[in-house]
């Protein structure tokens, strides 16, 4: 047999204490009902036999009265009383009247006496047991008593008793099994619903109530399922919310860190992780520690506070916002890593620098020039002649400067456009404009091309080509050697300008392709140099995915290859 529920079990107990309290009142008024039933039934019965035995010993002799009472009494098992009109107790079928005192005063007799049927129930002082009394007026003002212990209605009750009790307490135990049957099947869904519901708020939200019979159980048992599904729909519908705004926050180049109320990071994303090298647990731990200084002024005074801050080795330049969010304990540290902003600011600052630096120069030149020329012009027209053409030459120079500087420019802002050519093509047409130039400097152009189809923007390969050319044939003394040669292989075509001038000395490699930098400045400014053009070629070959390389020996000369990669 399962264990019971505490609930049938409280069920069962309470109608147990229920049916014992209720056959309890009920057995207590039908044993009163029944006594003053049996004892008017016997006071009737009583009534009736007097008027008999009065009838009996009306014309008996006084001296005969004792006897026949006495027989009348045995054969009515009845006690039989005869009292005079004065009270004396004339006839006893149980006692010798003479040593009875006078009954004149026993209630019964009283109401005989004044003419009618009187009743009592006592302890009779004779016989020493309760009696039931009824004594009627007879003949000659006598008074005739029949009695009967009251032990016979007593016995009688029993007898119903007997018949009655057996009969309640089966009823009683009947109801009790009924009970605990109706109190197991009330009980079960209860406790299953108990269990489901346990489920469910231990997490398990497919828990579901069973349908259930009873119909004030099964609406519960409908509101626990739609809590459950409502409750696991909000889960979902919160749970792919916080994935969304995860992986938004993953994706997010600044740093998001929340700190709680109590000083503790609650969470940090990861770019917060990559800036600040591993957000630790507490505020207080986080580096640099400017930061948690920020944190704490911003919630001081309630706003928002910016501050720059560097931060790890190689040292970023860091910026933190640092604010209280609205309403809530937690603050909000938002870092930007400005370091390459910084570095792309200050190099547009050199930048600028550098190339008014450039241009003041020939436009010094120019502006001396003129005036020299004005002032000679009258007396030294030759001295004239020959100012006006370093003011050219200046003015050249100027003109070169800008034309390089607005390549450059085009090349960093705008998106190349790209067609298919053979590059050797190019490079001849290069190799053939230059020829005039290196044959001016003394110096044998060799060229060795074979086709090459690329993918690019003829204008700009030209360009970088012209530039390694003019480059080569400048840097290189006369009876120099400068060979240009076009090779495919490996998936990328190789323009090679070699020459046979001054070369580079190894430590200067790294920086000849940063704008403006010049080896030996002066030796630069002397071959017609901008500077510029060892950028531009970079800007070319990487703006084709390529790439530009330079191996050179001081004094033996240089080997630059611009490499293209082929589709
Ligand atoms: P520039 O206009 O001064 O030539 P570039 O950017 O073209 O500027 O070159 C940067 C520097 O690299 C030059 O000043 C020069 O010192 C050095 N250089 C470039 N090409 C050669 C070369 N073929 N031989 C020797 N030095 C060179």
């Amino acid at each position: 047999m399962s264990r019971r529920s505490p609930l049938a079990r409280r069920l069962l107990r309470w109608y147990a204490f229920t049916v014992v309290i209720l056959l309890v009142l009920l057995g207590a008024v039908l044993e009163f009902a029944l006594r003053s039933l049996l004892l008017e039934e016997l006071t009737r019965s009583l009534t009736a036999e007097s008027r008999a035995v009065a009838a009996a010993l009306a014309a008996v002799p006084a001296d005969e009265l004792q006897d026949r009472a006495i027989a009348l009494g045995e054969r009515l098992e009845t006690r039989i009383t005869v009292i005079g009109p004065d009270g004396v107790v004339l006839a006893d079928s149980e006692r010798d009247p003479t040593t009875m005192e006078n009954h004149a005063e026993r209630p019964e007799v009283v109401a005989a006496l004044s003419g009618s049927v009187g009743t009592d129930s006592r302890t009779s002082q004779t016989l020493r047991e309760p009696f039931r009394y009824v004594a009627i007026p007879a003949e000659e003002g006598r008074v005739v008593r029949l009695a009967v212990p009251t032990s016979l209605v007593a016995e009688q009750l029993a007898g119903i008793r007997r018949v009655v009790a057996p009969a309640a307490l089966a009823a009683a135990v009947l109801g009790v099994v009924a009970v605990s049957l109706v109190a197991r099947r009330i009980a079960r869904p209860v406790t299953e619903a108990t269990r489901a519901a346990a489920e469910i708020a231990g997490g398990d939200l497919e828990a579901r109530v069973p349908a259930m019979t009873t119909t004030e159980l099964d609406q519960l048992g409908r509101a626990i399922n739609q809590v459950a599904s409502e409750l696991g729909r909000r889960i979902v519908a919160e749970e792919s919310e916080r994935r969304v705004r995860d992986l938004i926050l993953a994706e997010l180049a600044l740093g998001i860190v929340l700190v709680d109320g109590d000083d503790r990071v609650a969470y940090a994303n990861p770019a917060a992780h990559r800036m600040l090298d591993a957000v630790p647990e507490r505020l207080g731990a986080i580096a640099p520690p400017a930061l948690p200084s920020l944190v704490r002024e911003a919630r001081r005074s309630s706003g928002s506070l910016t501050r720059e801050v560097e931060h790890g080795v190689p040292p970023r330049r860091l910026v933190a916002t640092a604010g209280p969010l609205a309403g809530e304990d937690t603050a909000l540290l938002v870092v930007d890593d400005v370091t390459e902003a910084r570095r792309v600011e200050s190099m547009r600052r050199d930048f600028v620098a550098h190339a008014s630096h450039e241009l003041k120069t020939p436009v010094a030149a120019i502006r001396a020039a003129l005036e020299t020329i004005r002032r000679v012009l009258d007396d030294d027209p030759a001295a004239a002649r020959t100012f006006a053409g370093s003011a050219e030459a200046a003015a050249e120079r100027l003109a070169r400067i800008v034309s390089d500087l607005l390549d450059l420019s085009r090349l960093e802002a705008e998106e190349g456009h790209r067609e298919r050519i053979d590059l050797s093509r190019i490079v001849a047409e290069e190799a053939q404009r230059a020829r005039p130039l290196a044959a001016e400097a003394g110096i044998r152009l060799e060229v060795s091309v074979s086709p090459a189809a690329v993918e690019g923007d003829p204008a700009d390969l030209a360009l970088a080509a012209r530039n390694l050319l003019d480059n080569a044939i400048r840097y290189t003394t006369p009876g120099g050697v400068v060979s240009l040669g076009l090779t495919v292989g490996d998936r990328q075509a190789t323009l090679e300008v070699a020459d046979t001038g001054a070369g580079i000395p190894s430590r200067e490699l790294p920086r000849i392709f940063e704008r403006f930098y010049r080896v030996d400045s002066g030796r630069g400014r002397d071959t017609g140099g901008t500077g510029l053009g060892l950028a531009i070629v970079r800007h070319v070959a990487e703006r084709h995915g390529g790439r530009v390389e330079v191996e050179s020996e001081l004094g033996r000369g240089s080997v630059f290859r611009l490499i293209i990669p082929t589709p």
